[in-house]
């Protein structure tokens, strides 16, 4: 049997000879820089019924309850930092080149950028951004004039309650956002799937529906219900693995 170190090699050697490569990244991601995997235990859907705070007919029939929901998710979000997880994927990009490595990400923390990632594919949208859901009205989020107030924001043009630009439960994805990310998927010699259990969808199939001229790995700390379907699985902390993967790429690279 191989150990991990064969297979994070064998990974590298693709990305070393590939012109596109996407990674997929999920809540794991984000653990080690202290955000809680909502579904996992201990979670924040431990502490709070979903169906209340976080579906969008919940925030058309009480925004004053989801907004409070909202207050402590940027208060969470605040002072968090991208960890080794992260800069390990900036490390990949630097070291390919920017424009042929892709992050696909489920997080709306924004670590990748702040890593200083660049094209990120936000699937579940960016808390950065405040929207209305009646006339799509949309402006930066300001933490003094948005989330501060005890009161929720209002449009400016049509008054109904403002949103931050993520997506609720219930709500489609962002097509535009989700076709480009799979578009590049689909040419992309390799994906890799970070730190997701692969249970939602349609964002999984970033990692599970491109042809198999995408090989297609995952690095993650159990098994998936979709192991069957990758040619290569890394098993152990992401903090730990992908900053291996980066090292062998970088050596590989020099060769
Ligand atoms: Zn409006």
């Amino acid at each position: 049997m191989d150990t991990n170190d064969d297979i994070i090699r064998m990974i590298a050697k693709h990305m070393l000879e590939a012109d596109t490569i996407i990674f997929f990244t999920g809540a794991g991601t984000s653990v080690h820089s202290g955000i809680l995997d909502f579904r996992s235990e201990g979670g924040l859907w431990e502490k709070y019924d979903l169906f209340e705070v976080a579906t969008i007919s919940a925030f058309r029939r009480n925004p004053e309850k989801v907004w409070e929901f909202f207050r402590i998710i940027y208060e969470d979000f605040q002072p968090v930092e991208p960890n080794k997880g992260h800069h390990a994927i900036t490390e990949i990009q630097q070291i390919k080149g920017g424009d042929k490595v892709h992050i696909a990400t489920q997080n709306i923390d924004g670590l990748h950028q702040k890593s200083g990632s660049i094209n990120v594919y936000e699937l579940h949208g960016n808390p950065d951004i405040m929207h209305c859901i009646r006339c799509s009205h949309e402006e930066q989020m300001n933490y003094e004039k948005h989330i501060k107030p005890d009161k929720y924001p209002l449009c400016p043009k049509c008054e109904n309650p403002l949103k931050p630009k993520v997506i609720l439960f219930g709500e489609p994805l962002d097509m535009d956002v989700y076709n480009s990310a799979l578009r590049v998927a689909n040419r992309s010699e390799i994906a890799v799937g970070v730190a997701t259990s692969l249970e939602v969808f349609p964002a999984a199939n970033i990692l599970l529906s491109p042809p198999p001229t995408t090989k297609k790995a995952l690095f993650n700390l159990t098994p998936t219900l979709y192991n069957g379907q990758l040619d290569y699985y890394v098993e152990g902390d992401i903090i730990e693995t992908l900053p291996i993967l980066a090292k062998i790429l970088k050596e590989l690279n020099k060769k």
